[in-house]
């Protein structure tokens, strides 16, 4: 292992030099060989493996993240993400045969997965070690070259992530650029071959404004306000600790995928809200800004943020439960409120944080208009035994992802993609589609010289015009009929 960390500290030109010294080693064609993607694979799986401390540590450094957390819904993934490229990585190599048509008969055909070239990726302070690394399991699988730029936001993460792969990652092929808005902006001026970025919709056109001017595909990871509806006769207590394991259980509200509001009748609202509090204190006890099983809000531009949502006057009356804040340690208790108004900021943008509003709805089918009637979200959640409303909520709901009574689980199902639609991200990855995030499938014909049918070459006919018709048709005995110069009785 044991190459030189790469410390990079750098202006447009320095960031045009390093794309132009990883494309050389792209176009050497060393990144494509199914050896190379192995070794780096592996490499990636053993720093989740030998120094499951460190980044623990880092990740408890920018946001008090529990470790149980930090395993579960980071290293362990990451390592699940690696175990499955590495076993799976020669199957997804594979020329895929595909069919071919009368037009090219005689000739076989197949699509073959290319890499793309030189990979940019930009990812976010919440999950600051398994958003950094898992676009970069799909990157390094698919042949690229890559370039990671973790976010500024979490520096202790980012730090690890330019130590660690500086020293375990062939520094040929991969690189981590450390920095905020100037060093992404220098980046960003390059001409890469994708660029994979995690964020907000904000930064998200910026990315892509920047990638247009090269014609760049684009992979963007965004968020959104996640609703969970939630309908009568369920089992509340599973309900309410699958909600919570989702919000706060979630690096506290602070994920793309956890429960923005909930949804719910008003008759049901209350029992709901009991089960809630009730299960929040069976968590967190009853000083929850003290319990070390919430992470911290990552920085006082967000504590404020959310503490204005809260402190807003039209919401005025209607936190049902926490609402306690410590600005010095940055923390704020999970906090319910009922009944806000539709217009208010809290409903007006994403929350990501620990504030979790009820909206109350005459009957439960109402919910769904609420939900289409706004921008598609990243994830969308119901709870219901009601065959007939499940139906309804996968055939009618367009989100990135749906799941019925749980949330945020399926985003840890690998055969499933992951990714937004509308102002909630273009693309996907995750397992076999992280492979085909970063290739190119590229369609392939094989033809010898038998066969060759004069029937496409001038001097056009009559009866060629006929042959191609029929053809085109399909119908064998039309094509019969053109062969022999039958008409139709
Ligand atoms: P962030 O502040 O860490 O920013 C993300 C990246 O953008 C960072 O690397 C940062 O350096 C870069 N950046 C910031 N400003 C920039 C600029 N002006 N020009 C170029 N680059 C810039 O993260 P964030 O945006 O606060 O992340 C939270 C958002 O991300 C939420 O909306 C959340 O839902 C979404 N998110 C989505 C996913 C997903 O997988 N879909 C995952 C996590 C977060």
């Amino acid at each position: 292992m044991a190459e030189e960390v790469q410390k990079v500290v750098f202006d447009s030109g320095e960031a045009a030099a390093m794309v132009e010294e990883l494309r050389g080693s792209y176009r050497s064609g060393k990144t494509r060989s199914y050896e190379w993607r192995v070794s780096q694979l592996k490499k990636l799986k053993k720093i989740t493996e030998f120094h499951e401390k460190e980044i623990v540590e880092a990740l408890r450094s920018d946001l008090s993240k529990p470790e149980t957390e930090s395993f579960v819904q980071e290293i362990g993934m990451l390592k699940s993400a690696c175990k499955l490229a590495i076993k799976q990585l020669k199957s997804w190599m594979k020329p895929e045969t595909a069919k071919t048509s009368m037009t090219t008969f005689p000739s076989s055909a197949e699509i073959v997965s290319e890499p793309l070239g030189v990979i940019l990726i930009i990812s976010a302070w919440n999950y600051p070690f398994l958003l950094s690394l898992d676009p970069v399991v799909g990157a390094i699988a698919a042949g690229n070259a890559v370039v990671l730029k973790p976010s500024e936001l979490a520096p202790a993460t980012s730090s690890l992530l330019a130590k660690l792969l500086g020293e375990y990652m062939d520094s040929s092929s991969v690189r981590v650029v450390e920095g905020a808005v100037a060093e992404t902006s220098a980046l960003l001026e390059q001409k890469w071959d994708k660029i994979c970025y995690t964020g907000n919709g904000r930064v998200g056109r910026i990315v892509m404004a920047s990638a247009a001017k090269h014609l760049t595909p684009v992979l963007l990871e965004l968020g959104g306000k996640c609703p969970v509806v939630v309908d009568s006769g369920i089992n509340l207590q599973v309900a309410s600790r699958r909600i919570i394991a989702g919000k706060w259980g979630c690096n506290n509200g602070q994920a793309c995928v956890s429960p923005d509001h909930i949804i719910t009748t008003k008759e049901f609202a209350t029992k709901l809200v009991d089960a809630l509090k009730s299960e929040l204190d069976n968590f967190y006890g009853k000083n929850p800004l003290q319990s070390k099983d919430l992470s911290r809000i990552v920085n006082s531009n967000h504590y404020d943020r959310l503490t204005k949502l809260l402190d807003e006057d039209k919401i005025s009356g209607k936190v049902i439960h926490g609402g306690e804040r410590d600005k010095n340690n940055l923390r704020i208790a999970p906090t319910i409120l009922l009944d806000v108004p539709q217009d208010s900021l809290i409903m007006q943008e994403e929350i990501f944080g620990p504030l979790l509003p009820i909206i109350t709805v005459d009957k439960i089918e109402d919910s769904f208009d609420l939900i289409t009637s706004g921008t598609k979200p990243l994830a969308a959640y119901l709870f219901t035994n009601n065959q007939k409303l499940k139906d309804h909520f996968v055939g009618n709901v367009s989100a990135g992802g749906l799941l019925i009574n749980d949330t945020t689980l399926h985003l840890a199902v690998p055969t499933l993609p992951f990714g937004g639609v509308g102002e909630s991200g273009m693309g996907a990855y995750h397992g076999k589609f992280s492979f085909e995030a970063f290739s190119h499938k590229k369609a392939v014909v094989y033809r010898g010289f038998f066969g060759d049918a004069a029937v496409r070459y001038p001097p056009y006919t009559k009866g060629k015009l006929t042959l191609m018709k029929a053809l085109v048709g399909g119908s064998l005995l039309g094509i019969i009929r053109a062969l022999f110069g039958w008409s139709e009785a």
